[in-house]
């Protein structure tokens, strides 16, 4: 399954831009064989991500970024 790089949603087609992230998908999209399920809180909206994504899909900023400076 094609999966985004930055959110980590699953993705049909190869979109020019995620759908549901918003970012230029400019490197290939993951291809990953198994389903993530671990959720995350993202610590700016407190919506449910998954844990590998490193922007949140929801209000698309780098959650990975942000947990390193902790
Ligand atoms: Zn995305
Ligand atoms: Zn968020």
């Amino acid at each position: 399954m094609k999966r985004c790089p930055y959110c980590f949603e699953s993705l049909d087609s190869r979109p020019s831009i995620c759908p549901f992230c918003n970012q230029f998908l400019i490197e290939d999209l993951l291809d990953i064989d198994y389903q993530p399920t671990d959720k995350k809180k993202c610590i700016f909206c407190g919506m449910d991500i998954l844990v590998e994504s490193i922007i949140c899909r929801y209000c698309h900023r780098w959650v990975d970024e942000a947990e390193s400076n902790e």
